[in-house]
Protein backbone atom coordinates (compact mmCIF):
# COMPACT_ATOMS: atom_id res chain seq x y z
CA UNK A 1 0.00 0.00 0.00
CA UNK A 2 1.20 3.36 -0.77
CA UNK A 3 2.26 5.81 2.18
CA UNK A 4 2.76 9.59 2.06
CA UNK A 5 6.57 8.51 2.33
CA UNK A 6 6.66 7.18 -0.79
CA UNK A 7 5.22 9.77 -2.55
CA UNK A 8 8.71 12.41 -2.87
CA UNK A 9 7.39 14.63 -0.14
CA UNK A 10 9.77 16.86 1.81
CA UNK A 11 10.61 15.44 5.46
CA UNK A 12 9.21 19.03 6.87
CA UNK A 13 5.95 18.94 4.96
CA UNK A 14 5.92 14.90 5.89
CA UNK A 15 6.34 15.37 9.54
CA UNK A 16 3.18 17.86 9.21
CA UNK A 17 0.93 15.21 7.73
CA UNK A 18 2.12 12.86 10.29
CA UNK A 19 0.82 15.31 12.75
CA UNK A 20 -2.13 16.14 11.45
CA UNK A 21 -3.29 12.11 11.76
CA UNK A 22 -2.70 10.84 7.97
CA UNK A 23 -1.09 8.01 7.08
CA UNK A 24 -2.53 6.80 3.42
CA UNK A 25 -2.52 8.98 1.20
CA UNK A 26 -6.30 9.74 -0.46
CA UNK A 27 -6.71 7.96 -4.15
CA UNK A 28 -6.28 12.07 -5.70
CA UNK A 29 -3.01 12.55 -3.35
CA UNK A 30 -1.44 9.44 -4.35
CA UNK A 31 -1.94 10.60 -8.03
CA UNK A 32 -1.44 13.92 -7.87
CA UNK A 33 1.61 14.32 -6.14
CA UNK A 34 4.44 12.60 -7.83
CA UNK A 35 3.96 14.11 -11.21
CA UNK A 36 3.32 17.60 -9.32
CA UNK A 37 6.65 17.38 -7.86
CA UNK A 38 7.89 16.78 -11.22
CA UNK A 39 6.98 20.22 -11.78
CA UNK A 40 3.92 18.53 -14.45
CA UNK A 41 0.58 19.92 -14.80
CA UNK A 42 -2.14 18.35 -13.40
CA UNK A 43 -5.56 17.75 -14.59
CA UNK A 44 -7.40 16.55 -11.77
CA UNK A 45 -11.55 15.90 -11.60
CA UNK A 46 -11.94 15.57 -8.08
CA UNK A 47 -14.49 17.05 -5.56
CA UNK A 48 -13.95 18.06 -2.12
CA UNK A 49 -13.89 15.50 0.28
CA UNK A 50 -11.44 13.53 -1.53
CA UNK A 51 -8.40 15.42 0.10
CA UNK A 52 -8.20 17.47 -2.88
CA UNK A 53 -6.33 20.00 -1.07
CA UNK A 54 -3.53 18.31 0.29
CA UNK A 55 -2.99 16.79 -3.09
CA UNK A 56 -2.18 20.90 -4.40
CA UNK A 57 -0.51 22.13 -0.98
CA UNK A 58 1.64 19.21 -0.03
CA UNK A 59 3.88 19.27 -3.47
CA UNK A 60 3.70 23.11 -3.17
CA UNK A 61 5.25 23.20 -0.10
CA UNK A 62 8.02 20.60 -0.98
CA UNK A 63 8.44 22.68 -4.29
CA UNK A 64 8.69 25.97 -2.01
CA UNK A 65 11.55 24.50 -0.16
CA UNK A 66 13.86 24.96 -3.24
CA UNK A 67 14.86 27.81 -5.03
CA UNK A 68 14.55 31.29 -3.29
CA UNK A 69 11.60 34.21 -3.83
CA UNK A 70 12.71 37.12 -5.89
CA UNK A 71 12.85 40.65 -4.37
CA UNK A 72 9.15 39.90 -2.04
CA UNK A 73 7.41 38.39 -5.00
CA UNK A 74 5.10 35.55 -4.44
CA UNK A 75 5.23 32.04 -5.90
CA UNK A 76 2.29 30.34 -5.74
CA UNK A 77 -1.06 31.20 -6.67
CA UNK A 78 -4.13 29.36 -5.62
CA UNK A 79 -7.54 30.62 -7.34
CA UNK A 80 -10.75 29.57 -5.16
CA UNK A 81 -13.98 30.70 -5.90
CA UNK A 82 -15.42 31.41 -2.84
CA UNK A 83 -13.87 33.09 0.11
CA UNK A 84 -14.44 30.07 2.38
CA UNK A 85 -12.56 27.82 0.28
CA UNK A 86 -10.14 30.06 0.10
CA UNK A 87 -9.86 30.72 3.93
CA UNK A 88 -10.20 26.62 4.53
CA UNK A 89 -7.05 26.64 1.30
CA UNK A 90 -5.19 28.78 3.51
CA UNK A 91 -5.72 26.97 6.92
CA UNK A 92 -4.52 23.75 5.03
CA UNK A 93 -1.38 25.63 3.82
CA UNK A 94 -0.92 26.73 7.65
CA UNK A 95 -1.28 22.93 9.25
CA UNK A 96 0.88 21.05 6.70
CA UNK A 97 3.21 23.90 6.59
CA UNK A 98 3.88 24.56 10.02
CA UNK A 99 7.75 23.74 9.69
CA UNK A 100 7.99 26.27 6.68
CA UNK A 101 8.66 29.61 7.59
CA UNK A 102 5.89 30.63 4.68
CA UNK A 103 4.16 34.05 4.48
CA UNK A 104 0.84 33.19 3.28
CA UNK A 105 -1.07 36.03 1.78
CA UNK A 106 -5.36 35.43 1.61
CA UNK A 107 -6.86 38.12 -0.74
CA UNK A 108 -10.46 37.53 -0.95
CA UNK A 109 -13.09 40.26 -0.80
CA UNK A 110 -15.57 41.42 2.05
CA UNK A 111 -12.36 42.09 4.22
CA UNK A 112 -10.84 45.48 4.03
CA UNK A 113 -7.22 46.09 1.76
CA UNK A 114 -5.40 47.47 4.07
CA UNK A 115 -4.30 44.52 5.88
CA UNK A 116 -3.85 43.07 2.28
CA UNK A 117 -1.79 45.51 1.46
CA UNK A 118 0.39 45.13 4.32
CA UNK A 119 1.18 41.57 3.96
CA UNK A 120 2.02 41.97 0.17
CA UNK A 121 4.10 44.70 1.10
CA UNK A 122 6.11 42.25 3.40
CA UNK A 123 6.30 39.87 0.96
CA UNK A 124 3.93 37.26 0.40
CA UNK A 125 5.59 33.29 -0.65
CA UNK A 126 2.04 32.10 -1.61
CA UNK A 127 -1.16 33.74 -2.30
CA UNK A 128 -4.44 32.13 -1.71
CA UNK A 129 -6.87 34.33 -3.56
CA UNK A 130 -10.48 35.11 -5.08
CA UNK A 131 -9.93 36.31 -8.82
CA UNK A 132 -12.32 39.59 -8.35
CA UNK A 133 -10.12 40.79 -5.47
CA UNK A 134 -6.87 39.72 -6.98
CA UNK A 135 -7.48 41.59 -9.99
CA UNK A 136 -8.10 44.39 -8.03
CA UNK A 137 -4.46 44.26 -5.67
CA UNK A 138 -3.21 44.65 -9.43
CA UNK A 139 -4.98 47.04 -10.57
CA UNK A 140 -4.21 49.09 -7.23
CA UNK A 141 -0.47 48.09 -8.55
CA UNK A 142 0.15 46.26 -5.51
CA UNK A 143 1.03 43.39 -6.84
CA UNK A 144 3.39 42.07 -9.18
CA UNK A 145 2.94 38.57 -10.40
CA UNK A 146 5.74 37.77 -12.71
CA UNK A 147 7.80 35.81 -10.19
CA UNK A 148 4.75 33.00 -9.60
CA UNK A 149 5.70 29.55 -10.41
CA UNK A 150 3.08 27.63 -9.44
CA UNK A 151 -0.87 28.31 -10.31
CA UNK A 152 -3.87 26.27 -8.78
CA UNK A 153 -6.90 26.68 -10.14
CA UNK A 154 -9.36 25.32 -7.69
CA UNK A 155 -12.88 24.22 -8.28
CA UNK A 156 -12.86 25.37 -12.02
CA UNK A 157 -16.18 24.45 -12.96
CA UNK A 158 -17.69 26.39 -9.82
CA UNK A 159 -15.26 29.26 -11.49
CA UNK A 160 -17.63 28.72 -15.01
CA UNK A 161 -20.56 28.86 -12.90
CA UNK A 162 -19.89 32.15 -11.16
CA UNK A 163 -18.80 33.83 -14.35
CA UNK A 164 -14.88 33.67 -13.36
CA UNK A 165 -13.32 32.69 -16.11
CA UNK A 166 -12.38 35.79 -18.14
CA UNK A 167 -10.69 36.89 -14.54
CA UNK A 168 -8.98 33.69 -14.59
CA UNK A 169 -8.07 34.17 -18.03
CA UNK A 170 -6.73 38.08 -17.81
CA UNK A 171 -4.77 36.48 -14.29
CA UNK A 172 -3.30 34.03 -16.48
CA UNK A 173 -2.18 36.39 -18.57
CA UNK A 174 -0.43 38.68 -15.87
CA UNK A 175 1.94 35.24 -14.47
CA UNK A 176 4.71 33.78 -16.33
CA UNK A 177 3.63 31.37 -19.41
CA UNK A 178 6.27 28.89 -18.10
CA UNK A 179 4.56 28.58 -15.08
CA UNK A 180 3.45 24.88 -13.98
CA UNK A 181 -0.42 24.75 -13.92
CA UNK A 182 -2.33 22.51 -11.36
CA UNK A 183 -6.37 22.59 -12.09
CA UNK A 184 -9.08 20.97 -10.30
CA UNK A 185 -12.41 20.47 -11.02
CA UNK A 186 -15.59 18.54 -9.74
CA UNK A 187 -16.94 17.88 -12.95
CA UNK A 188 -15.78 18.62 -16.81
CA UNK A 189 -18.43 20.22 -18.95
CA UNK A 190 -16.74 21.00 -22.42
CA UNK A 191 -15.94 24.57 -21.30
CA UNK A 192 -14.00 23.29 -18.80
CA UNK A 193 -12.35 20.87 -20.98
CA UNK A 194 -11.43 23.60 -23.52
CA UNK A 195 -9.89 25.93 -20.66
CA UNK A 196 -7.96 23.16 -19.56
CA UNK A 197 -6.44 22.72 -22.84
CA UNK A 198 -5.42 26.01 -23.16
CA UNK A 199 -3.79 26.61 -19.84
CA UNK A 200 -2.54 23.11 -19.34
CA UNK A 201 1.04 21.37 -21.00
CA UNK A 202 0.59 17.92 -21.53
CA UNK A 203 -1.39 17.54 -17.92
CA UNK A 204 -1.38 14.61 -15.55
CA UNK A 205 -5.33 13.51 -15.69
CA UNK A 206 -6.60 12.38 -12.80
CA UNK A 207 -10.12 11.75 -12.36
CA UNK A 208 -11.57 10.53 -8.81
CA UNK A 209 -14.62 9.16 -9.06
CA UNK A 210 -17.45 10.93 -7.54
CA UNK A 211 -20.48 8.79 -8.08
CA UNK A 212 -19.57 5.10 -6.50
CA UNK A 213 -17.99 7.15 -3.58
CA UNK A 214 -21.31 8.98 -2.72
CA UNK A 215 -23.57 6.00 -3.74
CA UNK A 216 -22.21 3.55 -1.93
CA UNK A 217 -22.34 5.36 1.84
CA UNK A 218 -25.29 7.47 0.90
CA UNK A 219 -29.13 6.34 1.39
CA UNK A 220 -30.96 8.92 -0.64
CA UNK A 221 -34.67 9.20 -0.93
CA UNK A 222 -36.89 11.67 -3.06
CA UNK A 223 -39.62 12.74 -0.41
CA UNK A 224 -42.85 13.90 -2.24
CA UNK A 225 -45.03 16.94 -0.83
CA UNK A 226 -46.89 19.26 -2.46
CA UNK A 227 -45.72 22.80 -3.56
CA UNK A 228 -46.64 26.03 -1.70
CA UNK A 229 -43.80 26.89 0.50
CA UNK A 230 -45.65 26.26 3.83
CA UNK A 231 -46.62 22.67 2.65
CA UNK A 232 -42.59 22.01 1.85
CA UNK A 233 -41.80 23.59 4.83
CA UNK A 234 -44.08 21.44 6.84
CA UNK A 235 -42.96 18.04 5.15
CA UNK A 236 -39.42 19.33 5.95
CA UNK A 237 -40.29 19.46 9.39
CA UNK A 238 -41.96 16.41 10.02
CA UNK A 239 -39.29 14.99 7.98
CA UNK A 240 -36.26 16.23 10.59
CA UNK A 241 -38.21 15.10 13.59
CA UNK A 242 -38.43 11.50 12.26
CA UNK A 243 -34.67 11.08 11.74
CA UNK A 244 -33.68 9.67 15.28
CA UNK A 245 -29.67 9.36 13.90
CA UNK A 246 -29.60 13.35 13.05
CA UNK A 247 -26.69 14.91 13.99
CA UNK A 248 -26.71 17.54 12.27
CA UNK A 249 -27.88 17.99 8.97
CA UNK A 250 -27.60 20.99 5.89
CA UNK A 251 -30.30 22.17 4.18
CA UNK A 252 -30.22 23.38 0.46
CA UNK A 253 -32.40 25.87 -1.18
CA UNK A 254 -32.18 27.30 -4.75
CA UNK A 255 -32.19 30.70 -4.30
CA UNK A 256 -30.88 32.86 -0.85
CA UNK A 257 -34.58 34.51 -0.04
CA UNK A 258 -35.60 30.88 0.59
CA UNK A 259 -32.56 30.28 2.81
CA UNK A 260 -33.95 33.59 4.48
CA UNK A 261 -37.15 32.44 4.69
CA UNK A 262 -36.78 28.73 5.50
CA UNK A 263 -34.18 30.08 8.45
CA UNK A 264 -36.59 32.22 9.84
CA UNK A 265 -39.54 29.60 9.68
CA UNK A 266 -37.37 26.65 11.52
CA UNK A 267 -36.01 29.13 13.78
CA UNK A 268 -39.73 30.39 14.73
CA UNK A 269 -40.47 26.59 15.62
CA UNK A 270 -37.78 26.20 17.58
CA UNK A 271 -34.60 24.51 15.70
CA UNK A 272 -31.42 24.75 16.43
CA UNK A 273 -30.53 26.78 12.87
CA UNK A 274 -28.37 28.76 10.99
CA UNK A 275 -28.25 30.16 7.66
CA UNK A 276 -25.05 31.01 5.00
CA UNK A 277 -26.06 32.52 2.02
CA UNK A 278 -23.62 34.77 -0.28
CA UNK A 279 -24.46 38.15 0.07
CA UNK A 280 -23.33 37.52 4.11
CA UNK A 281 -20.55 39.27 5.45
CA UNK A 282 -17.35 37.29 5.57
CA UNK A 283 -16.79 37.85 9.25
CA UNK A 284 -20.57 36.37 9.61
CA UNK A 285 -20.32 33.21 7.46
CA UNK A 286 -17.24 32.41 9.31
CA UNK A 287 -18.49 32.73 12.62
CA UNK A 288 -21.88 30.86 11.21
CA UNK A 289 -19.82 28.10 9.92
CA UNK A 290 -17.91 27.62 12.86
CA UNK A 291 -20.96 27.38 15.30
CA UNK A 292 -22.01 24.87 12.99
CA UNK A 293 -18.81 23.01 12.65
CA UNK A 294 -18.78 22.86 16.82
CA UNK A 295 -22.37 21.59 17.15
CA UNK A 296 -23.64 24.66 18.82
CA UNK A 297 -26.27 24.37 15.72
CA UNK A 298 -28.15 21.79 14.48
CA UNK A 299 -29.21 22.39 11.18
CA UNK A 300 -27.21 24.73 8.71
CA UNK A 301 -29.84 26.45 5.81
CA UNK A 302 -27.83 27.04 2.33
CA UNK A 303 -27.58 27.96 -0.18
CA UNK A 304 -25.34 25.83 -3.31
CA UNK A 305 -23.27 28.84 -3.82
CA UNK A 306 -22.50 29.66 -0.05
CA UNK A 307 -21.79 25.94 0.42
CA UNK A 308 -20.00 24.62 -2.27
CA UNK A 309 -16.53 23.08 -1.27
CA UNK A 310 -16.51 23.74 2.12
CA UNK A 311 -15.09 21.18 4.76
CA UNK A 312 -17.72 20.26 7.07
CA UNK A 313 -17.05 17.02 8.66
CA UNK A 314 -19.02 14.08 9.69
CA UNK A 315 -22.72 15.60 8.42
CA UNK A 316 -25.38 12.82 8.68
CA UNK A 317 -27.50 14.89 6.99
CA UNK A 318 -28.37 16.45 3.74
CA UNK A 319 -31.90 17.37 3.16
CA UNK A 320 -32.59 19.48 -0.03
CA UNK A 321 -35.70 21.51 0.19
CA UNK A 322 -35.85 22.52 -3.39
CA UNK A 323 -34.58 20.06 -6.39
CA UNK A 324 -31.10 21.59 -7.37
CA UNK A 325 -32.09 23.27 -11.01
CA UNK A 326 -28.33 21.30 -12.38
CA UNK A 327 -28.20 18.18 -11.35
CA UNK A 328 -24.20 18.33 -10.88
CA UNK A 329 -25.70 20.47 -7.71
CA UNK A 330 -27.41 17.10 -6.25
CA UNK A 331 -23.86 15.32 -6.44
CA UNK A 332 -21.84 18.40 -4.36
CA UNK A 333 -25.22 18.97 -2.06
CA UNK A 334 -25.09 14.98 -1.19
CA UNK A 335 -20.85 14.94 -1.40
CA UNK A 336 -21.64 16.97 2.10
CA UNK A 337 -22.73 13.66 3.90
CA UNK A 338 -21.18 9.85 3.93
CA UNK A 339 -17.76 11.52 4.20
CA UNK A 340 -14.69 9.08 4.74
CA UNK A 341 -16.27 5.93 4.14
CA UNK A 342 -18.93 7.37 6.61
CA UNK A 343 -22.62 6.74 6.47
CA UNK A 344 -25.05 9.37 5.82
CA UNK A 345 -28.75 10.11 4.47
CA UNK A 346 -29.79 12.50 1.73
CA UNK A 347 -33.72 13.54 1.04
CA UNK A 348 -35.02 15.45 -1.20
CA UNK A 349 -38.08 17.32 -1.63
CA UNK A 350 -39.68 16.64 -5.14
CA UNK A 351 -42.97 18.47 -6.47
CA UNK A 352 -44.76 17.65 -8.92
CA UNK A 353 -43.42 20.77 -10.86
CA UNK A 354 -39.80 19.32 -9.90
CA UNK A 355 -39.93 15.97 -11.90
CA UNK A 356 -38.36 17.36 -15.12
CA UNK A 357 -34.95 17.65 -12.50
CA UNK A 358 -35.85 14.52 -10.32
CA UNK A 359 -35.36 12.82 -13.65
CA UNK A 360 -32.27 14.77 -14.80
CA UNK A 361 -30.66 13.67 -11.53
CA UNK A 362 -31.16 10.35 -11.82
CA UNK A 363 -29.96 10.27 -15.13
CA UNK A 364 -27.19 12.34 -14.31
CA UNK A 365 -25.69 9.49 -10.99
CA UNK A 366 -27.23 6.70 -13.54
CA UNK A 367 -29.80 5.22 -10.94
CA UNK A 368 -32.81 5.44 -9.23
CA UNK A 369 -33.63 6.94 -6.05
CA UNK A 370 -35.86 5.35 -4.09
CA UNK A 371 -39.52 7.40 -2.81
CA UNK A 372 -39.61 7.44 1.22
CA UNK A 373 -43.45 6.67 1.82
CA UNK A 374 -44.84 6.89 -2.06
CA UNK A 375 -44.16 8.70 -4.80
CA UNK A 376 -45.79 11.73 -6.27
CA UNK A 377 -48.65 9.68 -7.26
CA UNK A 378 -49.59 8.97 -4.01
CA UNK A 379 -49.50 11.94 -2.26
CA UNK A 380 -52.90 12.38 -0.99
CA UNK A 381 -54.87 15.49 -2.24
CA UNK A 382 -53.48 18.79 -1.33
CA UNK A 383 -56.76 20.20 0.35
CA UNK A 384 -56.90 16.35 2.15
CA UNK A 385 -53.66 16.99 3.51
CA UNK A 386 -54.25 20.38 4.88
CA UNK A 387 -57.40 18.58 5.80
CA UNK A 388 -55.61 16.06 7.78
CA UNK A 389 -53.39 19.02 9.86
CA UNK A 390 -57.00 20.54 11.14
CA UNK A 391 -58.15 20.89 14.25
CA UNK A 392 -55.82 19.55 16.76
CA UNK A 393 -55.90 20.01 20.43
CA UNK A 394 -52.20 21.45 22.07
CA UNK A 395 -49.15 21.20 20.44
CA UNK A 396 -51.04 20.42 17.23
CA UNK A 397 -52.99 23.50 17.23
CA UNK A 398 -49.75 25.95 17.85
CA UNK A 399 -48.18 24.18 14.82
CA UNK A 400 -51.58 24.44 12.87
CA UNK A 401 -51.42 28.48 14.25
CA UNK A 402 -47.72 28.77 13.20
CA UNK A 403 -48.47 27.28 9.61
CA UNK A 404 -51.03 29.29 8.99
CA UNK A 405 -48.66 32.36 10.17
CA UNK A 406 -45.95 30.91 7.63
CA UNK A 407 -49.05 31.01 5.00
CA UNK A 408 -49.99 34.39 5.43
CA UNK A 409 -46.58 35.70 5.11
CA UNK A 410 -45.74 33.96 1.94
CA UNK A 411 -48.80 35.61 0.58
CA UNK A 412 -49.11 38.72 1.73
CA UNK A 413 -46.00 39.79 2.25
CA UNK A 414 -43.73 41.32 -0.77
CA UNK A 415 -40.22 39.25 -0.48
CA UNK A 416 -38.01 41.87 0.10
CA UNK A 417 -39.94 43.66 3.59
CA UNK A 418 -39.80 40.50 6.47
CA UNK A 419 -37.71 43.04 8.23
CA UNK A 420 -39.26 42.74 11.44
CA UNK A 421 -39.62 39.18 11.06
CA UNK A 422 -35.41 38.46 11.41
CA UNK A 423 -36.01 40.05 14.94
CA UNK A 424 -37.18 38.30 18.01
CA UNK A 425 -39.17 40.43 20.46
CA UNK A 426 -38.99 40.07 24.15
CA UNK A 427 -42.02 37.20 24.29
CA UNK A 428 -39.85 35.28 21.89
CA UNK A 429 -37.44 35.21 24.41
CA UNK A 430 -37.73 31.58 25.33
CA UNK A 431 -38.44 30.85 22.00
CA UNK A 432 -34.41 30.96 21.09
CA UNK A 433 -33.23 27.81 21.61
CA UNK A 434 -31.74 25.59 24.46
CA UNK A 435 -28.57 26.89 23.90
CA UNK A 436 -28.97 30.86 24.03
CA UNK A 437 -28.39 32.56 27.85
CA UNK A 438 -28.32 35.84 28.87
CA UNK A 439 -25.69 37.12 27.03
CA UNK A 440 -27.53 35.57 24.02
CA UNK A 441 -30.52 37.97 24.79
CA UNK A 442 -28.35 41.02 25.31
CA UNK A 443 -26.92 40.27 22.09
CA UNK A 444 -29.25 39.33 20.37
CA UNK A 445 -31.14 43.35 21.21
CA UNK A 446 -28.01 44.62 20.56
CA UNK A 447 -28.50 43.25 17.08
CA UNK A 448 -32.08 44.61 16.68
CA UNK A 449 -30.80 48.14 16.63
CA UNK A 450 -28.49 47.53 13.85
CA UNK A 451 -31.29 45.50 11.94
CA UNK A 452 -33.72 48.39 12.26
CA UNK A 453 -31.28 49.95 9.64
CA UNK A 454 -33.46 51.09 6.57
CA UNK A 455 -33.60 48.15 4.10
CA UNK A 456 -31.59 50.67 1.31
CA UNK A 457 -29.02 50.75 3.44
CA UNK A 458 -28.15 47.12 3.00
CA UNK A 459 -25.90 46.02 0.13
CA UNK A 460 -24.95 42.93 -0.85
CA UNK A 461 -21.42 42.31 1.34
CA UNK A 462 -20.42 39.68 -1.43
CA UNK A 463 -17.49 42.16 -3.16
CA UNK A 464 -17.11 39.21 -5.23
CA UNK A 465 -20.42 38.56 -6.57
CA UNK A 466 -21.12 42.55 -6.97
CA UNK A 467 -18.03 42.72 -9.07
CA UNK A 468 -19.06 40.40 -11.55
CA UNK A 469 -22.16 41.75 -11.11
CA UNK A 470 -20.94 45.13 -12.40
CA UNK A 471 -18.82 43.54 -15.31
CA UNK A 472 -20.80 42.74 -18.25
CA UNK A 473 -17.80 40.66 -20.04
CA UNK A 474 -18.06 37.86 -16.89
CA UNK A 475 -20.64 35.08 -17.32
CA UNK A 476 -23.31 34.80 -14.61
CA UNK A 477 -25.73 31.55 -15.00
CA UNK A 478 -25.99 29.96 -11.81
CA UNK A 479 -28.43 30.60 -8.44
CA UNK A 480 -30.61 32.84 -10.71
CA UNK A 481 -30.34 34.64 -7.68
CA UNK A 482 -29.85 38.13 -8.43
CA UNK A 483 -32.78 39.37 -6.01
CA UNK A 484 -32.31 41.95 -3.26
CA UNK A 485 -30.15 40.47 -0.43
CA UNK A 486 -33.04 38.71 2.25
CA UNK A 487 -32.83 41.21 4.77
CA UNK A 488 -31.40 40.19 8.68
CA UNK A 489 -28.56 38.34 6.51
CA UNK A 490 -27.39 40.60 4.27
CA UNK A 491 -24.59 42.86 5.60
CA UNK A 492 -25.85 41.78 9.26
CA UNK A 493 -26.68 38.63 11.56
CA UNK A 494 -28.68 38.45 14.57
CA UNK A 495 -26.13 39.34 17.27
CA UNK A 496 -26.82 35.45 19.00
CA UNK A 497 -25.43 33.64 16.15
CA UNK A 498 -22.02 34.91 16.45
CA UNK A 499 -21.89 33.72 20.04
CA UNK A 500 -19.25 31.35 20.25
CA UNK A 501 -17.99 32.02 16.67
CA UNK A 502 -14.69 31.75 15.80
CA UNK A 503 -14.55 34.32 13.44
P1 LIG B 1 -10.61 18.07 0.83
O1 LIG B 1 -11.15 17.17 -0.26
O2 LIG B 1 -9.27 18.59 0.51
O3 LIG B 1 -11.62 19.13 1.19
O4 LIG B 1 -10.42 17.15 2.14
C1 LIG B 1 -11.48 16.56 2.78
C2 LIG B 1 -11.14 16.11 4.18
O5 LIG B 1 -10.27 14.97 4.15
C3 LIG B 1 -10.43 17.16 5.01
O6 LIG B 1 -11.05 17.21 6.28
C4 LIG B 1 -9.01 16.67 5.13
O7 LIG B 1 -8.42 17.08 6.34
C5 LIG B 1 -9.20 15.16 5.07
N1 LIG B 1 -8.02 14.46 4.50
C6 LIG B 1 -7.16 14.91 3.58
N2 LIG B 1 -6.24 13.99 3.29
C7 LIG B 1 -6.51 12.91 4.04
C8 LIG B 1 -5.92 11.61 4.18
N3 LIG B 1 -4.86 11.25 3.46
N4 LIG B 1 -6.47 10.75 5.04
C9 LIG B 1 -7.58 11.10 5.74
N5 LIG B 1 -8.19 12.30 5.67
C10 LIG B 1 -7.67 13.20 4.82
Amino acid sequence: MTTFSDLGLSQKVLSAVTDAGYTIPTPIQAGAIPPALQRRDILGIAQTGTGKTASFVLPMLTLLEKGRARARMPRTLILEPTRELAAQVAENFEKYGKNHKLNIALLIGGVSFDEQDRKLERGADVLIATPGRLLDHCERGKLLMSGVEILVIDEADRMLDMGFIPDIERIAKLIPFTRQTLFFSATMPPEIQKLADRFLQNPERLEVSVRSSTATTVTQRFVATHGKDYEKRQTLRDLIKAQEELKNAIIFCNRKKDVADLFRSLDRHGFSVGALHGDMDQRSRMAMLANFKDGNIKLLVASDVAARGLDIPDVSHVFNFDVPIHAEDYVHRIGRTGRAGRSGAAFTLVTKRDTKFSDAIEKLIDKKVEWLDGDLDSLPPAAESEERERPRKGRGRERDKDRDRDRERDRDRPAASHKTDTRRDDTQGNAKGPDMGNEAVKADRQSENRQNQPVRNQRPANDDVRDRRNNNNRRYRRDDDDGPTPVGFGDDIPAFMLIAGKA
